[in-house]
């Protein structure tokens, strides 16, 4: 590591990315079970008073934005719709100035009871995870029979006019894999944009299997057979996704690749979990508690100093394929996925 300095007012890391982009989480608990993500049983929750306040989060949220050049913000989890705070807290960062843009990662359950207030509280868009369209076999992966509900939050969603609806699905080998022309289909009939993610080292059960993953490479087979892809010409920047135009656009397709096609060189992500710790990267194995020198009396400068501190740690990539590496100590569900 050089003696080098963060440059003040921005997340720089050492290898000169710039963070602008957001990720909250605003809670660790979730109304699914999805079985690749947490056991049937749920995860030893974070206690109450660990959890930052709408008022810490807000405050965070402002050091963000006005001293340290975040972009984009996007609540996650667990559930953010489970998070009774939500909307006051959307219509806290909507407030921000220059105002961010907002957005939601959301199961959709809810969804089409809250979307028009979390409109009317700022928020721009959001991505709804759904990896089937199958009653049964949604029971099935999430333990909770629940396909209706979040189909009605999509509907919600474009209704209130959250757009882009995005779509979110993972593909898992024997489960659901056959399932990705169906899933576009299904996005192309709503006027849904859909991603698919590469299932990642990130499940608390620890149960992942790089040789078991559905891979970028096979959903794109899969989806040329029945579409014809051509890759999207506009730049991708800072995106996750890699994209495709379908049958010629403009509806298009994303893949996230993070295992097979890793993006981290372009990665401009910082992320807050709900308890205040501030981590570099989904994978990384180190945090950074805002929580405790926030409570502590820190000023919004000393935050701010913290926070680039910990951006500054941040590795040139997220490691999956070294042999060293390990997966972090929280699962998804807890980090902010
Ligand atoms: N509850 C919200 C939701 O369902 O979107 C937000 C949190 S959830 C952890 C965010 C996303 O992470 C979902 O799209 C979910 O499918 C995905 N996810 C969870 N575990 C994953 C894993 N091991 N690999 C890839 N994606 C995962």
């Amino acid at each position: 590591m050089t003696a080098v300095q963060p440059l003040a007012g921005a997340l720089v890391d050492r290898y000169g990315r710039i963070a602008r982009d957001l990720r909250v989480s605003l809670t660790d608990k979730c109304n699914l079970r999805c079985t690749y993500c947490m056991p049937a049983e749920g995860l030893p929750w974070l206690a109450g008073p660990d959890l930052l306040t709408d008022a810490e989060v807000g405050r965070l949220l402002r050091v963000a934005v006005e001293r340290l050049g975040v972009t984009e913000v996007r609540f996650t989890g667990g559930e953010p719709l489970i998070r009774r705070g939500l909307v006051d807290i959307v219509g806290a960062a909507s407030a921000l100035r220059p105002r961010p843009r907002l957005s939601l990662t959301t199961n959709g359950i809810g969804l089409d009871r809250l979307a028009p207030a979390l409109r009317a509280a700022g928020l721009d868009r959001v991505n709804v995870s759904l990896d089937t369209l199958d009653a049964d076999r949604f029971h099935r992966l999430t333990r909770r029979d629940r396909l209706g509900a979040v189909l009605a939050g999509l509907a919600g969603a474009a209704a209130a006019g959250l757009t882009p609806v995005k779509v979110n699905s993972v593909l898992m080998r024997g489960v659901n894999e056959d399932e990705a022309p169906a899933l576009l289909r299904f996005a192309l009939a709503h006027g849904y944009e859909l991603r698919f993610i590469e299932q990642m080292p990130l499940d608390a059960q620890h149960g992942w299997d790089r040789s078991a993953m559905v891979t970028a490479e096979e959903i794109l087979a899969a989806l040329g057979t029945a579409f014809d892809l051509r890759p999207d010409p506009a730049e991708r920047g800072a995106a996750p996704a890699e994209t495709w135009l379908v049958d010629g656009g403009p509806a298009r397709v994303g893949v996230i690749g993070t295992v097979t096609r890793p993006f981290c060189g372009d990665c401009d992500r910082t992320r807050l979990t709900a308890d205040g710790q501030v981590r570099a990267c989904l994978f990384a194995t180190e945090e950074t508690d805002l929580r405790g020198a926030l409570r502590s009396g820190a000023d919004d400068a000393e935050l701010a100093r913290r926070w680039q501190a910990a951006m500054w740690g941040k590795r040139a990539g997220h490691g999956i394929d070294d042999p060293t590496f390990l997966q972090p100590a929280r699962p998804m569900s807890a980090i902010g996925g």
